[in-house]
């Protein structure tokens, strides 16, 4: 029980169309546990419902049936939602929407002097969470002259000085180039191995998809899939079908298997591969 960091019992969320009352339901009865400590990857197309589900899992939306807890604590209590949003944040796809002072430390210090935390701790959590992120040296720089990796990495340090348990990534690479993409993968997986926060990653890259723990795939507010990485990847055909692609190696696997050669079927990675050829 204690080891859980966010459950939702049975989580409906219909949305209702201004124009004609028409309801449009876009998780479906989710049940689901995230344990602490966890790295989870969430797939699924276009409308699967996973940005609504993201939102329900920091209080920002309310479920229209069923319940969330985070950390034990059910996100429709108002009394919760300042200590279900410092403890559970959220980082969106679009670093420039989330960046809203003029210096780089004053965005970090929003967070912290938001919840009433005294300055001279929020110096120290500034000064912390702009050094997990490894952008220290741009304490003092304008925002808006980073690159997208180095936004996103400042939008990140935001949330960590607010010392969240866990981050709720939604799309965080979808617009930044490759270098950028690699930076903010790596803070995300520092943060899961090295400080132990529980990760929810919401992405379409399946490179990223491979670093998780457990993968869950959505389609029309259901999940129907999950399972380790390798479980997951190894079903090509089922994760196509989803709408999905897989990892080039596992596709190029996919591939000489179907032409006869026998290699196993869950290899993830350039390295195995390599060994398991050679
Ligand atoms: P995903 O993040 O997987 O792309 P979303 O959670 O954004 O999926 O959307 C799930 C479904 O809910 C989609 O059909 C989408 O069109 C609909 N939807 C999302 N946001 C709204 C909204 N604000 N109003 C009405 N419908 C919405
Ligand atoms: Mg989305």
């Amino acid at each position: 029980m204690n080891d859980v960091m966010i459950r939702l019992e049975n989580v409906t969320y219909e949305y209702k169309s201004y124009i004609d009352d028409s309801i449009l339901t876009a998780v479906n009865n989710v049940s689901l546990e995230v344990k602490k400590g966890e790295f989870l990857v969430i797939l699924g197309h276009n409308g699967s419902g996973k940005s609504t589900m993201a939102k329900m899992m920091n209080g920002l939306i309310l479920p229209t049936k069923g319940d969330i807890y985070v950390m034990g604590k059910n996100t429709k209590d108002e009394e919760n939602i300042w200590e279900i949003r410092s403890k559970a944040g959220m980082v969106f796809q679009n670093p420039d929407n989330q960046l809203v002072a003029t210096i780089v430390e004053e965005d970090v210090a929003f967070g912290p002097e938001n919840l009433g935390i005294p300055p001279a701790e929020i110096r120290k959590r500034v000064d912390e969470a702009l050094e997990l992120v490894e952008m220290s040296e741009y304490k003092k720089h304008a925002p808006h002259l980073l690159s997208g990796g180095q936004k996103q990495r400042v939008a990140i340090a935001g949330i960590l000085a607010m010392k969240p348990d866990c981050i709720i990534f939604d799309e965080p690479t979808a617009m930044l180039d490759p270098n950028g993409r690699l930076e903010v993968m790596n803070t995300i997986k520092k943060l899961n191995k090295e400080e132990g926060k529980t990760i929810i990653l919401i992405t379409h890259y399946m490179d990223e998809a491979v670093e998780a723990d457990r993968i869950m795939v959505m389609s029309q507010g259901e999940i129907v899939l999950q399972g380790t990485p390798r479980e997951v990847f190894s079903q090509v055909d089922r994760v196509k079908e989803l709408g999905l692609d897989v990892p080039q190696v596992t596709e190029l696997v996919y591939e000489l298997r179907k032409e006869g050669i026998d290699i196993r079927n869950d290899v993830l990675n350039v390295e195995e591969l390599v060994d398991i050829l050679c």
